[in-house]
């Protein structure tokens, strides 16, 4: 199917953007890569009136490190970032997490910013979002404001951005401690398919191989994907095992509230996150133990 009719303009600033919003609210609908917005129009679930395009404004498009954060412009493209190894150094979990995202053609127009938005449950950067604390900056005509991952995803498909807001940048956090190791894991039907459940983990050790900071979560088994930083607290001072990652995999699955559809059942997705929360706190303590 085509999709309906729309007025499109283009934005030459977030500033503009930020105005067509304001004029035309909940009739309008920013596009940046069209990965998923396209086919939403196609498939007539969305019908905005106006698309607003936000490719042409350089200024949403760049990466910028600094001490404790790496700030990626909201419309950067999703190989841009999985090909820097700049990045990749400070915040590993990104490359990570995208060489599971879509294909190389869906990643050369898709952008940060839109998967963020998007908010599939099952999709990768929303959970590394979560479980890294990452921030997002939301520009309005009115002013700008800064929201946590875990106060800006509000179920599947939703989030707290309003209908006047641009999600402008992102802040992703750097770990500093020397011996960290990460992991992203996932199982979906077909490369390239959004994951049937999907987990992340993070974790800093001290010379003795004790757990000095640790972050993990599960997507695809809740309406959002979900860090868990209480559990995730509990190991701090430990080393890690098979058995100590699954039990604390297993405390986690009890907060879950895992959905069935057509590619699995509630009790499948529930059974893999637990699966796939094990393995990924196991690789990244390995990974975190062989960084000298
Ligand atoms: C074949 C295929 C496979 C895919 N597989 C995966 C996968 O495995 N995992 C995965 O996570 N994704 C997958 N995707 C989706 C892909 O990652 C998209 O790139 C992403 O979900 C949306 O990014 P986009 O830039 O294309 O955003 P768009 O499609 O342009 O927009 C998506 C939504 O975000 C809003 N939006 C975008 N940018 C902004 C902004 N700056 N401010 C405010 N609102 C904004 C739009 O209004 C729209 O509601 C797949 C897509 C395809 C076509």
């Amino acid at each position: 199917m085509k999709s309906p009719p729309f007025d499109y303009a283009r934005a030459a600033s977030t500033e503009e953007a930020c105005e067509l919003l304001s004029q035309h609210g909940d009739a309008a609908k920013v596009i940046a890569g069209g990965q998923s917005l396209v086919p939403m129009l196609a498939f007539r679930l969305l019908r905005p009136s106006w698309l607003i395009d936000i490719n042409e404004i350089a200024a949403l498009k760049f990466m910028g490190l600094e001490t404790d954060a790496v700030r990626v412009g909201a419309c950067t493209r999703q190989c841009v970032v999985a090909r820097d190894d700049v990045l990749a150094a400070r915040v590993p979990l990104l490359r990570q997490a995208l060489a599971f995202v879509g294909h190389t053609q869906t990643r050369n127009r898709g952008t940060i910013g839109g998967s963020l938005v998007h908010a599939d449950p099952s999709a990768e950067l929303p959970l590394v979002a979560q479980i890294l604390e990452a921030r997002l900056l939301l520009r309005a005509k009115s002013g700008t404001r800064t929201l946590p991952a875990a106060a800006f995803f509000a179920g599947p498909m939703t989030t707290n951005l309003r209908a006047d807001e641009c999600l402008e940048e992102i802040h992703w956090p750097v770990w500093r401690e020397r011996s960290t190791g990460s992991a992203f894991t996932e199982i979906s039907r077909r490369h390239g398919d959004f994951a049937i459940a999907a987990a992340a983990a993070q974790i800093a050790v001290d010379d003795e191989g004790r757990c000095t900071r640790v972050a993990f979560g599960v997507g695809g088994a809740s309406p959002a994907p979900i860090a868990f930083p209480e559990l995730a607290r509990h190991l701090i001072g430990n080393t890690l095992d098979r058995t100590k990652a699954r039990a604390v995999a297993q405390e986690a699955l009890v907060s879950l509230e895992p959905q069935s559809d057509t590619h699995a059942s509630a009790a499948y997705r529930r059974h893999l996150a637990g699966v796939l929360m094990t393995r990924a706190l196991q690789q990244a303590y390995e990974a975190a133990g062989s960084v000298q």
